[in-house]
């Protein structure tokens, strides 16, 4: 490590634990390492995107020395454009000297909230065909579509692993009418889960709203006949 060759006894002591390298990371990690000397002042551990980043950002900084311990933590930010990061540990002395270390850490991203493709209506009891596909941020595979229809059947999930990209059917049959919010999401192979898609379908159609009366009247065709020679013998007339 090139940067560990730069330290002399007397300067600050500025260590990584070489854990942390090229390790893939999903969430929240604990930065662990040693920052002392004998005229330690502070320390400071930032992050960049890349190998060699063009900025970098503070994650924590501290005055109190550490000794192969937790030196920070840090929650990668949603919005990082590479999928490599760099984290720098700086460790500041009385002379003025400046000692540091770094790693480089693998970023894993989440996969895009899937597309939902079925039928935006449909009857009850008839069964649905609706696909799921979600492409992952850096390809890794899907492990699985989790998914709720809104009714009272529970998640459904459907397990891979499968090719990011490649659609997946599973089916459904709502009991009821009314109207459901399909909601799926993909989660990848690191565990990196999409947020939640949602997806409209109603059951029954509008349009069936007056079957009942319709069904009445085709069921009973001779009941207006009767209805008329009935009024007719009563003397009303029509
Ligand atoms: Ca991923």
């Amino acid at each position: 490590n090139a940067y560990k060759a730069i330290q002399r006894d007397s300067t600050p002591i500025a260590n990584l634990n070489s854990d942390l390298d090229d390790i893939f990371i999903y969430d929240e990690i604990t930065i662990k390492g040693t920052a002392s000397g004998t005229t330690f002042i502070e320390y400071t551990v930032c992050y960049g995107e890349g190998i060699y980043p063009d900025g970098w950002t503070v994650i924590h900084t501290s005055s109190t020395p550490v000794t192969n311990d937790v030196l920070a933590s840090w929650n990668p930010p949603s919005d990082l454009e590479e999928e490599i990061c760099s984290i720098k540990l700086m460790v500041y002395d009385s002379e003025g000297q400046i000692s540091e270390d770094q790693v480089v850490l693998l970023i894993n991203r989440a996969p895009y909230a899937p597309d939902i493709i079925g039928p935006t209506n449909g009857k009850p009891g008839v069964d649905y065909n609706f696909t799921f596909v979600s492409n992952d941020i850096n390809n890794d595979d899907i492990a699985e579509y989790i998914i709720s229809w809104d009714d009272d059947t529970g998640d459904e999930t459907i397990e891979g692993p499968f090719p990011s990209g490649i659609p997946q059917t599973t089916n459904h049959t709502w009991k009821s009418k009314g109207t459901y919010t399909i909601k799926a999401k993909a989660v990848d192979i690191y565990n990196a889960e999409s947020d939640w898609a949602t997806f409209d379908i109603t059951i029954p159609r509008d349009k069936a709203i007056n079957r009942p009366v319709l069904n009445f009247l085709q069921s009973y065709p001779n009941l207006f006949p009767l209805l008329q020679k009935l009024i007719q013998k009563l003397g009303f007339g029509l």
